[in-house]
């Protein structure tokens, strides 16, 4: 494989290189934040919504989406490059990461031109913050066995939604979320799960729409309940046809999974903030042998993963399909996260193991909420289990285990 960065791309880089060099630093003096470790209070999205705007001003939000939506048609090297230097310049969270990296794209391919004029510009401008609504309590790795009905009530157009999702990030929030329902009840019962699945955009001010937020063992409240009693939609919220859910659905779960070369970036700059860190608050740390063992092997894996992905990367480009490295990466990603959180609270000794609130805390806490956060990564964007088996059936094809995918 070629490293070397083609022409545009390197234009590219440059060119966002440039543009944070000079916007981000006043932004970060004129918008500073009194509690960077909490992900959902209103403080954090007041200011990720103010840094969406400031790089929507020179159409840096949404690179992936086409021109004429505001976008910068960048191609899927430049989508990595971005993230890479975000990471590298530790650029503050964006409002709308559902939205811009995997609704918008699917409002733009399966949507009416009403639906593009209406949703899409308020995603850019994060006027509305949006969540996406997939998993139930029975839905989760098979994601195919959704039960919330969506039924067509014929005399007034309107689908009648009655149901539970699960674990829908940042819903209570939400003013807008893409919602899988199934809309023919017969599809379970008749072994064809995948089938009679539609894809809905829903106001979550909705009657008959109840968010109860989950605390996590972080103590954060991000993630939600939703519960739907006979929710009235309307049908002109429904993106795609009847029955097209699950192609809308996989289109969205490809976008997300290109973001992981995006958040290997991001481990990478943790390992160099947290050494950084160590220097100040633990120094002796960094003399202990078994310290810095993990130090170079975190910082090994990261980079052998950076080049995992970096090949799927290069299939991409081909045409091909990134298999089976994009399930390596994100095996090496969860399994990297967690090491790198685990390693963060061990180097900055007994006040990084404090939590946000203690005038002690290291970093307002940020370290040891990461530590309890990063469980997520062996579940968020299919399970450690579940993608050792499909590797272990179709990648190695291990002998003695049944094929049935
Ligand atoms: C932080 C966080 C944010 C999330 N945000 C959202 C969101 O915004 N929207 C949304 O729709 N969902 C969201 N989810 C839900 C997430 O997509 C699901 O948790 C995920 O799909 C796993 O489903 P589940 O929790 O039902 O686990 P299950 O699928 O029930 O799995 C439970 C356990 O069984 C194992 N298992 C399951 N099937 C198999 C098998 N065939 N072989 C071997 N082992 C198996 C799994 O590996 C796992 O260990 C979020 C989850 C987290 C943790």
């Amino acid at each position: 494989m070629d490293f070397a960065l083609a022409p545009e791309d390197q234009k590219f880089a440059d060119e966002l290189r440039a543009w944070l060099d000079s916007h981000l630093p006043p932004f970060l003096e004129k918008e500073v934040i009194d509690d960077e470790a909490r992900l959902s209070g209103d403080a954090s999205q007041k200011r990720r919504a103010a840094w969406q705007r400031e790089l929507n001003t020179d159409r840096w939000a949404a690179i992936h989406w086409p021109e004429e939506f505001g976008g910068r048609a960048a191609t899927a090297s430049q989508r990595v490059l971005a993230s890479q230097i975000m990471a590298e310049y530790r650029t503050p969270g964006m409002f709308n990461t559902n939205g811009l990296w995997q609704i918008g794209p699917m409002i733009i391919t399966w949507g009416t031109d009403e639906q593009k004029d209406r949703w899409l510009p308020s995603i850019l401008e994060a006027d509305d913050h949006w969540c996406q609504g997939f998993s139930e309590p029975q839905a989760g790795n098979d994601l195919s066995n959704l039960r919330t009905m969506a039924i067509l009530e014929p005399d007034s157009g309107d689908y009648i939604v009655n149901g539970q999702k699960i674990w829908i990030s940042t819903a209570h929030i939400a003013k807008w979320g893409l919602f899988l329902m199934r809309t023919d009840p017969t599809a379970i019962e008749r072994g064809a799960k995948h089938e009679g699945i539609t894809a809905f955009i829903i106001d979550m001010k909705t009657p008959g729409i109840e968010c109860r937020p989950i605390r996590d063992m972080a103590g954060e409240e991000m993630f939600n309940e939703v519960f739907f009693t006979d929710a009235r939609i309307p049908a002109n919220c429904r993106l795609g046809g009847e029955g097209e859910g699950w192609n809308v659905a996989m289109g969205t779960l490809g976008f997300e999974r290109v973001g992981i070369a995006g958040q290997l970036s991001l481990l990478g700059a943790d390992l160099r903030a947290m050494v950084e860190v160590a220097r100040t608050v633990n120094p002796d740390a960094l003399d202990d042998p078994s310290i810095q063992d993990r130090i170079a092997r975190c910082w090994t894996e990261i980079e052998l993963a950076r080049l995992l992905s970096l090949r799927a990367l290069s299939r991409i480009i081909k045409g091909e399909k990134p298999w089976p490295e994009v399930q390596f990466a994100k095996l090496s990603w969860s399994s990297l996260a967690q090491s790198l959180s685990e390693l963060a609270v061990d180097m900055l000794g007994p006040a990084g193991a404090l939590t946000r609130g203690g005038p002690d805390a290291v970093d307002r806490g940020k370290w040891s909420r990461l530590y309890s956060f990063q469980r997520y990564s062996s579940i968020g964007g299919g399970s450690t289990e579940v993608q050792k088996d499909i590797i272990a059936d179709r990648a190695i094809k291990l002998p003695g285990r049944s094929r049935a995918s």
